[in-house]
């Protein structure tokens, strides 16, 4: 018998990979560990329609490991995992569903600790806490997330030769939502020149208004000819076709998987454009919940998310050092933690 899933986990280094099933919910659910070596595992809870059980598998796996990675190139005592319910939120979705998921997490004694994500919110995560602790179910890590993008780009400015003045520097934020929202309310009180787009207009029309931004059409947000090109909203944004038409000189945003393939980091620097890699610019909302964990203040998270400027200009020092991109860069630096000898 060939063992397709265990040679996945092999190769993709995972540790562990929980299929449960409830009789009485027709819960069917995974917890993925990636590497614990820094610390327990945090990640989503996602809960999705999806196609298939490779689908559910593939994309716990694959959200696992970024979470891997962001934790070590974050400096956080974290390891990378991830859960997924195989379901349709709006009609699966029970309190006795959530209270089963949640006593299979249970059964990882704390090495796995939850957070919501597409398809479960705060309150789900209460539930599933009454069964399972720690669970992250306090605070939105969303405006640290996007403060720690304001740092990654205030950082790329200076690696260009700029002094880190946001002033008249002209952003794309690709996605109104909690962290585009949030990025692009930083940038203003910056004033920085703003484009917004968001796929639900009434979303991009609100943030605009409230920012004093320009709303563009969506289709083409990604090819904007921009200083900086914030990707907020799904993954994917860089592939063949618009490695070819981008118009920025930056990509640095809050989305997680900007590149399609791992090739495009290289394709990015030869085109001349500074990609900051998404894992390490987009991890301030972790920082804030591994500080919340810690029973910490926000002064003291905030301090710690702005920070992130220095890890993204470190990245690029090492990655113009090297010869490299500084998702290379980067993905050396995160696995230096995680293997150092
Ligand atoms: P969200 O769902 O609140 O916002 C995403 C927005 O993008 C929505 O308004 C949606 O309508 C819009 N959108 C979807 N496709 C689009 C397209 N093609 N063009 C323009 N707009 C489009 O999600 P969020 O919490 O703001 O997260 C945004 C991204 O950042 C996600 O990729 C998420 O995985 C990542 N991320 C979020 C956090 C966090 O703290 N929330 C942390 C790290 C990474």
């Amino acid at each position: 018998m060939t063992s397709t899933i265990f040679e996945r986990l092999r190769s993709g280094g995972f540790e562990q990979a929980l299929f449960s099933h409830d009789t009485e919910t027709g819960l069917r659910s995974l917890v993925v560990s990636h590497d614990t070596t820094l610390g327990p595992a945090l990640g989503g809870v996602r809960m999705y329609p999806y196609e298939d059980e490779t689908a559910a598998l593939e994309d716990g796996l694959r959200l696992a490991q970024a979470m891997t990675l962001k934790a070590a190139a974050a400096g956080l005592d974290l390891g990378g995992g991830w859960s997924v319910i195989i379901g349709d939120p709006a009609r699966d979705k029970t309190e006795a569903l959530l209270r089963a998921h949640g006593r299979f997490i249970a059964t990882l004694g704390g090495r796995f600790i939850p957070v919501n994500d597409v398809g479960t919110t705060q309150a789900d995560l209460k539930v599933i806490g009454t069964e399972a602790a720690p669970v992250c179910a306090d605070g939105d890590p969303s405006p640290m997330t996007a403060l720690g993008v304001l740092e990654g780009i205030r950082a790329c400015l200076r690696a260009t030769g700029g002094d880190g003045d946001l002033r008249g520097v002209r952003v794309c934020v690709q996605g109104a939502g909690n962290v585009g929202a949030a990025l692009a309310r930083l940038l203003a009180a910056e004033s920085a020149e703003l484009l917004v787009s968001d796929t639900n207009a009434r979303r991009a029309d609100a943030v605009a208004q409230t920012v004093g931004a320009r709303v563009i059409d969506p289709a083409t947000a990604v090819v904007a000819e921009c200083d900086v090109l914030a990707p907020c909203a799904l993954g994917g944004v860089v592939d063949d076709r618009t490695l070819q038409e981008l118009r920025c000189r930056i990509i640095a945003g809050g989305a997680n998987n900007v590149l399609a393939a791992p090739g495009h980091a290289a394709a990015l620097e030869a085109r001349g454009i500074l990609y900051a890699p998404d894992f390490c610019v987009n991890a301030g909302g972790l920082i804030f919940l591994e500080e919340r964990l810690l029973g910490h203040d926000n002064a003291r998270a905030e301090h710690r998310v702005r920070q992130v400027g220095e890890r993204v200009a470190t990245v690029i020092e090492h990655a113009r050092r090297s010869g490299v991109s500084p998702t290379e860069a980067a993905l050396s630096l995160a696995r230096a933690r995680l293997r150092p000898h």
